[in-house]
């Protein structure tokens, strides 16, 4: 049980992130698992983030949906929760995987503000309605998740729509997420590390300059959110590509490429940061697919990618999907990607830029509950 229990948070520590690039949603952890009537369970419980990540997934039609996460420090030792539970909580802390404030205030509409992301809450933000004008003229912007059928659903609360939907990067957003920061305080697990040189705490995962949250404004002035102190500016930010992976027409993730870091996508990659298509592919696809098939390189703004399976793929220029167009890539060839080109490892498993790889088959989700299934039925539906 109590091994189940840990095989499901793994798989939720999966689905949070304050990368920029990669979340999809802002939401206050301490709002959302004391959501009791999504279950009727007990009054705190961490597994209802995955029950609305799961939702989330399955309204965006893709898997392994990121939140960003927004956490009271309270609810680190918060009484509610199991030991476990607040264990994991502070592991998130402690890698800069969730954002935990003193003060949480309007944090979580800032950083939708900045990032351009809907907003998961049951809150009213009727007195931040003239900062954030977006609240209430964006339908789609800021959701509630309730009781469902099977599971959470989301109801918008401007329009009554039940799809989160993204705007665009705030003028602001944009301007602050240009460059890197640096935060004074010792292991700052949101602006340290990455070269921090006297700053880094080796302890801690160092933290890719390229993924690092967006800054508070306090007065204009960008700030560490979790220090109050005001952040330095390390330079411009490192160029990033976002790829996605597609597989049997379906998003099944997103991962970011920079310049300091190549990764390898495959069956089951060995190097660190690899990209693992094995859970989603069927047996043929499994044989064809080499543990390490492709590898993805960002150079001076072009994304180079090289073959170094055992049997080969092929680019499809411009996304084309007629087989005259195909371009083989033989093992150890490399090529630079064009706009809307599409590696394709095996018929039906493609990678590509993220915005130009759109998802395009009925979704079957792969719930981040499928790792311990027996524990996600042991869950009491609503
Ligand atoms: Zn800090």
């Amino acid at each position: 049980m109590r091994f189940e229990i840990s095989k499901v948070l793994d798989a939720i520590e999966g689905r949070v992130c304050t990368d920029p690039s990669l979340a999809r949603a802002v939401l206050d952890l301490a709002e959302v698992i004391r959501y009791q009537d999504l279950d009727g369970g007990r009054p705190a419980n961490l597994l209802r983030l995955g029950m609305v990540i799961d939702a989330l997934a399955r309204d965006l039609e893709e898997d392994s949906v990121p939140v960003y996460a927004i956490v009271h420090r309270a609810l680190l030792s918060d009484p509610d929760l199991t030991s476990n539970e607040r264990m994991v909580v502070r592991r998130w802390a402690d890698d800069g995987l969730v954002e935990v404030l003193d003060h949480p205030g309007d944090r979580m509409l800032e950083v939708a503000d900045l990032l351009g992301l809907p907003v998961l809450s049951r809150a009213r933000f009727d007195g931040l309605r003239g900062r954030f004008p977006w609240t209430v003229e964006q339908p789609g912007r800021v959701l509630a998740p309730v009781p469902g059928a099977g599971g959470p659903v989301f109801i918008a609360h401007v329009g009554g729509g039940n799809v989160p939907v993204a705007g665009t990067r705030s003028a602001t957003g944009e301007k602050l997420l240009a460059r890197q920061w640096r935060c004074p305080e010792p292991g700052c697990a949101l602006f340290g590390g990455g070269g921090g040189g006297a700053f880094a705490d080796l302890a801690r995962v160092e933290r890719a300059p390229a993924g690092q949250p967006p800054p508070a404004l306090r007065g204009g002035v960008p700030t560490c959110p979790r220090h109050g102190a005001r952040l330095g500016d390390a330079g411009p930010r490192p160029r990033t590509e976002v790829l996605a992976v597609r597989i049997g027409g379906l998003i099944r993730r997103r991962f970011v490429l920079t310049e300091e870091q190549p990764v390898l996508v495959g069956r089951a990659p060995e190097e660190q940061g690899g990209i693992v298509l094995g859970q989603w592919l069927n047996d043929e696809a499994r044989r064809w697919i080499s543990r390490g098939h492709v590898r993805f390189e960002l150079r001076v703004g072009e994304v180079i990618v090289t073959d170094v399976s055992t049997n080969g793929s092929g680019v499809r220029p411009g996304g084309s999907m007629a087989e005259a167009d195909r371009i083989a890539l033989k093992p150890q060839q490399s090529r630079v990607l064009s706009a809307g080109d599409m590696v394709e490892l095996y018929p039906g498993v493609q990678v590509g830029r993220a915005d130009e790889l759109p998802s395009g088959a009925p979704f079957t989700p792969t719930s981040v509950m499928a790792e311990a299934p027996t524990m996600a039925m042991r869950l009491p539906r609503p």
